[in-house]
């Protein structure tokens, strides 16, 4: 998904739940993560790429444990980062991977409902075997990027082509409202499993809500 597609759906979904300090650093982790050097070439499960569903929901894991973890030894900036790093993952699944595609096939096509109405984990499409992802062709990627060569790559990019998949923006067509709708409630659920079993104390310390953006680091000198 392109950044500012990352940012606007992390605002719709937790503008109301985070300070404006805790939401600038968690939206900072999350764009970090799409960094040319070190988010996109080599991962991706930082973003659901290449079928990587499995290493992409342990990362997952790993980010949602490294927050809580931080909440609990009093250190919440890091907590923000883990937690932006694991909504980037997140969101990305519902561009990323047939999804939207598959949940919304159970519905005739002249009769589809509206995008804010679907569902962020439906098991039956969680578990289907046509469950896709696409693979990231890195030099036809780059070449489809180039105006000079775009005609000529988008004409040999597969079918499965992360290219020819992606919902990571309008320009993608109807489907990218449904990713968009999914995705900012998806991000609500991940926040509410950060949280789930956490003290009062820890969940108000994530939450920051006294913090304004501008407010000194905190004292854990994250
Ligand atoms: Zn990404």
């Amino acid at each position: 998904m392109l950044k500012g597609y990352h940012r606007l759906i992390t605002e719709r979904a937790l503008s109301t739940r985070l300070g404006p300090r805790p939401l600038k650093i968690v939206i900072a982790a999350n764009l970090h993560q799409d960094h040319l050097l070190t988010g996109q070439i080599g991962h991706p499960e930082f973003h659901f790429d290449d079928n990587a569903f499995a290493a992409s929901a342990a990362y997952m894991e790993t980010q949602r444990e490294q927050a809580r973890w931080a909440l609990q030894k009093n250190r919440p900036s890091l907590a923000w980062q883990a937690f932006g790093r694991l909504v980037h993952a997140a969101q990305d699944f519902y561009a990323h991977s047939n999804y939207v595609s598959l949940w919304l096939a159970r519905f005739p096509a002249d009769a589809l409902p509206p995008a804010e109405t679907i569902e962020p984990c439906d098991d039956a499409v969680l578990t289907s075997p046509a469950l896709r992802s696409g693979r990231v062709y890195y030099f036809l990627e780059i070449a489809s990027l180039l105006p000079l060569s775009r005609a000529w790559a988008l004409r040999r990019l597969p079918p499965d082509s992360h290219a020819r998949m992606n919902l990571d923006s309008p320009e993608r067509g109807p489907l990218f409202a449904y990713a968009v709708e999914a995705a900012v409630k998806r991000t609500v659920l991940e926040y509410e499993r950060v949280l789930d079993g956490l003290s009062a104390a820890q969940a108000r310390l994530f939450e920051g809500l006294g913090q304004s953006s501008g407010s000194a680091p905190d004292s854990s000198n994250d």
